[in-house]
């Protein structure tokens, strides 16, 4: 683990380098070489004398990652052309998504392979039959068309399937590590299975459904996955459909995937089976071609599961703060008989909020306010909802759907945020996140439009529930999200707004999705994922927003500490502070090696320790006596001579080269130049 210092360009040097590609280049390029001659022998004066220079201190972290292959064979991969940097993430600069600032840390990812012996995967297989439970199941998967008068509606198929807990399966892997050599004690593990063995989706009736009568209502595919229960913890309504992932972690740093279960319809593409695939596209295993086709196959896979829980990106910048403070404005805009009906009390637990990010930054002290306001006490907001409500009854292109357009009200609550909190702060004292919960009638919701198009995929959640914008979070929720369940054979059960908070305000302080950049990563614990509906935060979560808080503190302890070596340059000698900065540098070693043990929580306790140690310094070297004939005031009055004089010496011989230039081209070779 290193820190480096970068010092931001002054521009002078580009600005010449462009100049000397266009007319008289060769000239211009002769005095600016002069000038940077003369510039760079004082450059270390220069910047001595100059404090507000500005400082970006950077960091290298090492990022541990083993990659654990159970019935996948050694021989029919290519360990050495899996590692390079094309097929897996190898130096990463972490950038904030939304902004692009680069966070100063780059991430050097090692890793190590372990492919599993026969003997484990047995007891896996066994294992997985002592859980299997074996149904048919509406799979959103399969599909077929029925004909109602004069359309075909499309309809989900019964299909019979076999399902293992997803949790008790990570729970197995995790207390099972010694089979594949052992969980990295200070890293990731990520585990690959592929068990056709198992009851699973096979070519053969893959493609006899692909190929049959669209309005045929059965197939012969039999296919596996590993389930979840997903139960609103407001109203208590059970998301359907969640029997049907393929992969599953992130309680702790391990995440499984089952490369032969599936197809699940959160993602056809993700979950084509392995032997599906190897079938239809005619692979061989163990050829040149098999192995390069296999190798690149699990790289994809491994790939989108570094990206998405090692090694993530913030989607904003996550700012250090010792205090989060979410003030959620419920705006209630139902009817009076809605509102009797599901009583807003019911439908957000302000104790499940603070709880998931208590536990997410112990460090940080989080107060949950929430507000709940008729929008008739509103009649300025009230009129802006109402006017931007369209009923798309029948549309043709669109669905069946209520919107109202959010921008308009975003724009209406931007311009008049002060009026709902205030204020709104973004430093260590305070994190402010202002959430504005809409709760409309019937089944209305906020729509982000784009271009013509307000469509969503998941048929549980017909449309946007919640937007984390940066400056506030937006969030929709309907009487009839309230009492969804009775629709769905739920009765009195429904889904409430307390996940939604949490997930968007999560946004806010800088996390994003965990399947942002694989889709399959949605299948794990975490409460910034759309399909698990989880309230707690998960390892990824965790790790990634107390890292980033370590690193902020360390990298602003090292600034300060550079800054503080400069000031002093030009003091007076002082063994106190001497002995503070060797205190300084002990505590900032202390914590980057609680970085390297993935004790994140201690670094960022260390961190802090270092940073009030730096801040002591530097105001210990503001007050010490300037050295005798300061070197600054030396070099400030040279600085000027320095460039007169390189000029002048420039411009002399640019005039020389000039003459000599005009002379030449009248010489029997033009060339020379
Ligand atoms: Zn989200």
């Amino acid at each position: 683990m290193t820190l480096r210092y970068r010092k931001r360009s002054q521009g002078r040097i580009s600005k010449f380098s462009v100049d000397s590609s266009v007319g008289n280049g060769r000239i211009l390029f002769s005095i600016s070489l002069l000038i940077l001659i003369l510039t760079a022998a004082f450059g270390n004066g220069f910047v001595r004398a100059d404090l507000d220079v500005g400082i970006v201190a950077t960091r290298t972290v090492n990022v541990n990652i083993k990659l654990v292959f159970i019935g996948i064979s050694e021989s029919d991969v290519d360990v050495q052309y899996m590692s390079w940097s094309e097929n897996l993430p190898k130096t990463i600069n972490t950038q904030v998504i939304i902004g692009g600032k680069d966070t100063g840390v780059t991430s050097n990812v090692r890793y190590y392979y372990s492919f599993v012996q026969d003997g484990f995967k047995e007891k896996l297989i066994s294992f997985l039959g002592s859980v299997a439970e074996t149904g048919t199941l509406r799979n959103p998967a399969f599909t077929y068309y029925e004909r109602e008068g004069k359309s075909l509606i499309q309809k989900y198929l019964n299909v019979s399937s076999t399902h293992y807990d997803a949790n008790r399966v990570e729970t197995w892997l995790r207390q099972n590590g010694e089979g594949f050599g052992g969980l990295l004690p200070d890293g990731w593990t990520l585990v690959f299975m592929y068990l056709p063995e198992l009851p699973s989706a096979t070519y053969e009736s893959m493609r006899k459904y692909r190929t049959q009568d669209s309005t045929k209502n059965t197939t012969d595919v039999h296919p596996h996955y590993y389930s979840t229960v997903a139960v609103d913890e407001d109203l208590e309504y059970r998301l359907r459909y969640r029997q049907f992932m393929t992969a599953y972690g992130n309680r702790g740093r391990l995440w499984f995937v089952d490369l032969s279960a599936g197809p699940s319809f959160w993602s056809w593409r993700e979950t084509l089976p392995l032997q599906v695939a190897l079938e239809d596209q005619k692979i061989r295993l163990g050829s040149t071609y098999g192995r390069n086709w296999l190798t690149e196959y699990l790289a994809d896979y491994a790939w989108g599961a570094v990206m998405n829980f090692v090694i993530p990106f913030p989607v904003y910048y996550p700012s250090y703060t010792t205090r989060y403070n979410i003030v959620v404005n419920i705006l209630d805009d139902r009817t009076d008989a809605e509102r009797k009906n599901t009583p807003i009390e019911r439908t957000v637990n302000e104790t499940k909020i603070r709880e998931a990010f208590s536990e997410l930054a112990p460090y940080a002290k989080t107060d949950v306010q929430i507000l709940v306001r008729k929008t008739e006490d509103l009649p300025a907001l009230r009129r802006i909802v109402r006017d931007n409500f369209e009923k798309l009854e029948d549309a043709t292109f669109q669905g069946s759907i209520d919107v109202i357009d959010l921008r308009p009200v975003y724009y209406y609550i931007q311009n008049n945020l002060a009026s709902f909190v205030s204020p709104v702060k973004k430093d260590e004292t305070e994190f402010t996140i202002p959430v504005f919960a809409f709760v409309f009638s019937e089944k209305s919701f906020f729509s982000y439009s784009y271009k013509w198009d307000r469509a969503s995929r998941d048929p549980e959640r017909p449309s946007l529930l919640g937007i984390a914008l940066g400056d506030i979070v937006l969030i929709s929720i309907n009487q009839w999200y309230f009492t969804r369940g009775d629709e769905v054979g739920q009765k009195g059960k429904g889904i409430g707004l307390s996940q939604t908070i949490i997930h968007e305000t999560g946004h806010m302080i800088g996390l994003m999705h965990p399947h942002q950049y694989d889709d399959l990563g949605d299948f794990s614990y975490s409460a910034m994922g759309y399909f698990t509906n989880d309230y707690g935060f998960g390892q990824s979560d965790k790790d990634f927003l107390r890292h980033a808080h370590a690193d902020q503190v360390i990298l602003q302890t090292a600034t300060n500490l550079q800054k503080a070596k400069m000031k002093l340059e030009s003091r007076v000698e002082s063994n106190e502070v001497k002995a503070s900065i060797v205190r300084l540098v002990d505590r900032l070693k202390l914590a980057e090696s609680e970085c390297d043990k993935l004790n994140y929580t201690e670094a960022v306790a260390r961190a802090l320790e270092a940073k009030q140690t730096s801040l002591d310094i530097l105001s210990q070297a503001e007050k010490l006596p300037e050295a005798t004939a300061p070197l600054k005031e030396q070099i400030q009055t040279f600085i000027p001579i320095a460039f007169v004089v390189g000029i002048t010496v420039g411009v002399c011989v640019a005039l020389v080269i000039v003459k000599a230039t005009s002379r030449r081209k009248h010489t029997a070779n033009p060339h020379i130049f």
